[in-house]
């Protein structure tokens, strides 16, 4: 087993690393852009590197320079976190190649699932059905204008290298088809290096429903049931929930048989995420695999009682899974909520600067995962996560019931923040009916609205 691990990344996830890593008794190692000099990762590790300027480029993007801080502070492993380069295979084969763990699948398992288009081939072989779309990738406006017309409009547009909702685009007709695929290909090739696109139906009122896996390097796979990931803004998620209202026994463990196969196909190894749509009538389609943790992993953790970043470490360091639950061990009910420092009123525009007042709800079956704290400045440069609320109640009523009074009694001032967005949403009729779906912020636009 290592004993020094590296995080390479910032903000909560680092934090969240952190604390696992003491839990296990292993020493940690921060690294940091010079925006980031007073952020709390920083001081919580044993040990601190800077590793450049601002802009992601320069420091937490920057390989060269996070394997130089692990070996000068003689740290044995690395855990990438989510985000920047959590799902880079070229930088987990690079970290192997310096004799370092790498805290994650393999760079092969990376690969295979990083490009969509290859992971739709790999589950479609298995039998897992994915949306109706294009056999691959498609190679001229021609050819996907063919294949658009046989799935019937709208259809969507995807990166091959995508992620984070960039590089999509939707077409509703043929006359809009060639500038969305245009379009497409321009953001894929700016934001993956690779302008490989290729389409599926664009389903109409889907929810998203993703089952957590996690395997070890003895051969094992289970799945840890599903979070519903439905409330979305251009495609990114702001709200999740475990268990999902629209999933009952016999489809969470199909999903879970699907994911767990998906997974036993490439001997995956760490904890990795199969995200479906689901459709009205229940049925499933394949979507990717995120070969990382996710943002939003502590509602399965309130659910499950099972501390999913520290298994994250024990398999990396070759232990066995250190249970096997495949879905059976759902406990009461979890929520989160993403606050960030944006304006919904203003489409979201992210709105950094110096926090002047903090307090955080508490109480029993409440938990924030933060980096923030009075005095503390939000920096322009980096997404706007100013901290996770999650909940957990023995049911989902009473999950609800937290969530409104935590995100009612959490002070942030200086900066404008998502909070009252997040508690409107929390009292509309659809989302504490259950009955919400992709769609529901765009059918729904009053909720972004400052209330008088
Ligand atoms: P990314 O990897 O960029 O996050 P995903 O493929 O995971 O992209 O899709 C993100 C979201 O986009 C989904 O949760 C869903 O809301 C929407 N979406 C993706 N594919 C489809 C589809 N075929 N039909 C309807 N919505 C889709």
């Amino acid at each position: 087993m290592f004993k020094k691990v590296l995080i390479a990344n910032r903000g909560e996830i680092a934090l969240r690393v952190i604390r696992a890593c003491k839990e296990l008794g292993l020493e940690t190692v921060a690294v940091y852009s010079e925006a980031d000099r007073e952020c709390l990762h920083v001081r919580f590790a044993e040990d601190d590197v800077c590793i450049g300027r601002a802009p992601s480029r320069d420091s937490y993007l920057n390989i060269p320079r996070i394997i130089a801080a692990a070996e000068i502070t003689g740290a044995d492993a690395i855990h990438p976190g989510y985000g920047f380069l959590a799902e880079n295979a070229e930088f987990a084969e690079i970290v192997q190649a310096s004799n370092i763990t790498f805290i994650g699948p393999t760079p092969g398992q990376i690969r295979q699932m990083g490009d969509k288009a290859t992971a739709r081939n790999v589950v479609q072989r298995l039998k897992i059905p994915t949306v109706p779309g294009s056999p691959g990738p498609v190679e001229s406006l021609e050819e996907a204008l063919a294949i658009a017309d046989k799935l019937v409009f709208p259809v969507i547009i995807k990166a091959a290298g995508g992620g984070g909702g960039k590089g999509m685009r939707v077409a509703t007709d043929a006359e809009q088809f060639t500038q969305a695929y245009n379009l497409a290909r321009q953001e894929a090739l700016a934001a993956f290096g690779s302008d490989q696109v290729y389409l599926e139906k664009y389903l109409a009122r889907p929810r998203h429903v993703e089952i957590q896996v996690m395997g070890d390097t003895h051969g094992k796979v289970m799945h840890l049931c599903e979070r519903d990931c439905s409330v979305q803004r251009r495609h990114q998620k702001l709200i999740e929930e475990a268990p999902s209202p629209a999933v009952d026994q016999t489809l969470r463990e199909d999903m879970g048989e699907a994911a767990v196969k998906a997974a036993e196909a490439i001997s995956y190894v760490g904890a990795g995420t199969v995200e479906f749509l689901l459709d009205e009538d229940g049925a499933f389609y394949f979507m990717e695999m995120n070969t990382r943790i996710q943002v939003e992993h502590p509602v399965t953790e309130m659910c499950t009682n099972f501390d999913l970043v520290k298994e994250q470490i024990r398999v990396a360091g070759g232990e066995p899974l250190s249970l096997i639950m495949n879905g059976n061990r759902l406990r009461g009910h979890a929520i989160e909520c993403r606050v960030n420092a944006e304006d919904p009123a203003r489409n979201f525009q992210p709105a950094p600067g110096l926090i002047t007042a903090y307090h955080p709800p508490g109480g029993p079956g409440v938990r924030v995962d933060t980096h923030i704290y009075a005095g503390y400045t939000v920096p322009p440069y980096y997404d706007s996560l100013l901290a996770k609320v999650i909940v957990h109640g023995n049911t989902r009523e009473e999950a609800l019931a937290r969530m409104r009074q935590a995100l009612d009694s959490f002070i942030i001032e200086g900066v404008t923040t998502t909070i009252p967005f997040l508690s409107r949403v929390m009292r509309h009729p659809d989302f504490v009916a259950g009955k919400v779906d992709t769609k529901f912020l765009e059918r729904e636009p009053q909720l972004l609205k400052e209330q008088t």
